[in-house]
């Protein structure tokens, strides 16, 4: 780990994680000294947890945060959030913002089109479903969220995969697939052979171990509707976990 030392004996830091980049980041500022505490959603059950403080749920809105952030002494806010993640993510920058405390953002790249790719984009799942042609065969990896858009098309049918199950049934053309990553394109190459599938429907997560249903959607000829990421505030982003050791590391508290 080339860039660890000295990163900063006196730092409180807060990091708002649900990923896994969050988790070894608090991993390697602990590993530095930094006094760090994670917080989850709490909404995956048995969440992976990372080493260090950790706490759970929801702050109550800005307001909630603000007072967490100003009584738990915190003097630097970290965005390790999903990029999907965008209500957290208007938080943390408005209670910064309120309590002039610095925030940094990590986020994964996002994936781009390669040759021989057929992407379709969409700003949300509502126009995803829309964009999906009549009687389509759809491998769904949009996370459990919305779906009932998707099942107010009849004529649509496939596989949809996601960590925790959907709060609603399934009608009964889809099936379902609980599975975590990673994901090796090998496997969803088979995956979408075996079920017949002509289009794949997602979001740009971005990262590498959800990458293998993109790269066997190319092998095999699958048209992408890719759900583009939401918009979040401005604010000093870094797009490696090394990258942001060093943006802590320049930071002055
Ligand atoms: P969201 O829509 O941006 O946030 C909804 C609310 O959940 C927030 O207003 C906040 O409640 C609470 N919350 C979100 N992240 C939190 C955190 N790290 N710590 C404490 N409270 C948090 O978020 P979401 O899309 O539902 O995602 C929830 C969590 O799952 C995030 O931490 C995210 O990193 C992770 N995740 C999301 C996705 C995705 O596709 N959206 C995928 C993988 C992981 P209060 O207003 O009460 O503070």
């Amino acid at each position: 780990m080339p860039n660890d030392h000295h990163v900063g004996k006196d730092r409180r830091i807060l990091i708002l994680g649900g990923t896994a980049e969050a988790r070894v980041l608090a991993g390697r500022l602990l590993t530095n000294g930094c006094s760090v505490v994670s917080s989850l959603a709490g909404v995956t059950e048995n969440p992976m947890l990372p080493d260090g403080e950790v706490r759970m749920g929801g702050f109550g809105g800005v307001d909630g945060l603000v007072d967490y952030l100003s009584s738990a002494n915190i003097n630097l806010l970290i965005d390790a959030t999903h990029p999907f993640a965008a209500i957290m993510s208007q938080h943390a920058h408005a209670a910064a913002q309120f309590l002039s405390l610095p925030l940094l953002r990590l986020e994964r790249p996002i994936w781009q089109a390669q040759a021989g790719e057929h992407w379709t984009h969409a700003i949300d799942m509502a126009r995803a479903v829309e964009l999906l042609p009549d009687n389509a065969k759809v491998f769904v990896t949009t996370g459990r969220k919305n779906l009932r858009l998707l099942f107010g098309r009849g004529d649509l049918r496939g596989l949809i995969r996601s960590i925790e199950a959907p709060a609603e049934n399934l009608p009964q053309n889809w099936q379902l697939l609980q599975d975590r990553p990673p994901h090796l394109a090998a496997d969803e190459a088979a995956l979408m052979k075996q079920h017949g599938i002509t289009h794949l429907l997602t979001k740009n997560a971005g990262g590498a171990s959800t990458y293998g249903k993109i790269a066997a959607a190319r092998e095999l000829g699958v048209s992408v509707v890719m759900i583009d990421r939401p918009l979040k505030p401005v604010c000093p982003t870094s797009f490696t976990i090394d990258a942001m050791i060093d943006a802590v590391n320049q930071r002055v508290v």
